[in-house]
């Protein structure tokens, strides 16, 4: 028989709303690509925003996950003066943020989909056929072909680092002429998302330890300790993918089906998350989930805030490139002034935590 809510994909956005609706108790159906028990992928280190916290929370996941708190992040460009520090304490919130590895976070999710009782096919594609008379079908199959494209001119080298001393609480972003460099605290050491011109990264990948640690240390300083261990490097191409309309007849799209978005400023899964808890608001009463004024409210209220974070996201990943050196010094007196504005620097965090619901 066909679900009433059929969702396509099992990832974190997937299972999250399968679970919101669940609980709501609407009839969910889950398709996934992945055989049963197949990895989710590689591994890499997503920082969850305060809000997906609350979004966590609200579905009772919260408790399952084991994460690191952000409590600080430091905010420099490498060679020139400039730098802010934003502290949780800015947004009067006890953690900026919470780093988790994906592969971690989808395990618990997935698990938690599975002991509700939420039925879920996997080794199944997405295909119109599946799900022929759901109310509603939902896309979460992260990053699509059917979407605008722009391809970044740099990968994303991802590695964990040990360090000396251990990594504590606080997360680091530099901006380098090559492309940006994140340092985010996970279980006392670093998880490292460096991104960089594509034949640099793929020298990087295949550096012996030793260099590649160099290569870090060089790039990042001296300001956390000194790198001593590095494991599971990978390599992943950076893409700005946006789809033109995120409903349709009783269809809609979600997280990374809707808006893949560059990694520099861990924005990703956070947009996801919001776009899922406004779904599950739309659709949670609605007497028809798929019907098309429910699609529109959920449209409307998502535009702005994936809009505006998908333009700055955009925007932050290429304003530190490039070795120009009166934008250099510009953008160094933009973070000095940032440093220096206690309102300006709450507005900037809490517009990261929140997206645009934070906006006045
Ligand atoms: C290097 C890097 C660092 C990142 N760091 C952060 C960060 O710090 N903070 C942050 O918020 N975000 C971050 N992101 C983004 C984040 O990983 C994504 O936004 C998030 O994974 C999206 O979740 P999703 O469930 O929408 O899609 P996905 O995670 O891609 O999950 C999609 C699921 O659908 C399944 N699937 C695929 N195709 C089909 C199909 N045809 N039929 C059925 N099932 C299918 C897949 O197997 C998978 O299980 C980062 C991304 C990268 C690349």
């Amino acid at each position: 028989m066909s679900p009433e809510i059929a969702i396509h994909g099992a990832g974190p956005s997937g299972c999250t709303l399968a679970l919101l609706l669940h609980d709501a108790g609407r009839a969910v159906r889950l398709y996934e690509r992945r055989p049963r028990g197949a990895a989710a992928g590689a591994p890499r280190p997503i920082a969850l925003s305060f809000a997906s916290r609350l979004i966590f929370e609200r579905a009772g996941l919260w408790r399952s996950l084991a994460s690191t708190p952000i409590e600080n992040i430091q905010v420099s460009q490498a060679g020139r003066l400039g730098r802010t520090h934003i502290d949780a304490r800015d947004a009067g919130l006890p953690a900026l943020g919470y780093v988790i590895d994906y592969v971690a976070l989808a395990a618990v999710l997935l698990a938690r989909v599975e002991a509700a009782g939420i039925e879920i096919e996997y080794g199944s594609e997405s295909d119109a056929a599946l799900a022929p008379a759901a109310r509603l079908v939902v896309h979460a199959e992260g990053s699509t072909g059917a979407a605008r494209e722009k391809r970044y001119p740099q990968d994303a080298v991802l590695a964990l680092v040990g360090i000396e001393p251990s990594a504590g609480h606080t997360a680091y972003e530099r901006f380098t002429t090559d492309g940006p460099l994140a340092l985010l605290p996970l279980a006392n050491r670093f998880a490292v998302v460096w991104g960089t011109g594509v034949g640099r990264a793929r020298q990087l990948v295949a550096a012996s330890a030793p260099e590649f640690l160099d290569a870090l240390q060089r790039a990042f300083g001296a300001r956390a300790g000194r790198f001593v261990a590095v494991e599971g490097r990978a390599a992943v191409p950076l893409v700005l993918r946006v789809r033109e309309a995120r409903t349709g007849d009783r269809t809609v799209y979600v997280g990374n089906a809707a808006q893949t978005l560059h990694p520099v400023a861990g924005q990703g899964l956070n947009l996801g998350l919001r776009d899922v808890w406004e779904l599950a608001q739309a659709v949670r009463v609605a007497p028809d989930a798929g019907d098309a004024q429910v699609l529109r409210t959920y449209a409307a209220r998502r535009r702005l805030d994936a809009f505006v974070t998908t333009r700055l996201t955009d925007l932050l990943a290429g304003l530190f490139l490039g070795a120009n050196p009166v934008a250099g010094a510009a953008r160094g007196l933009a973070m000095i002034a940032l440093d220096a504005c206690v309102p300006a620097r709450r507005f900037f965090a809490r517009r990261m935590i929140y997206g645009a619901s934070a906006l006045p």
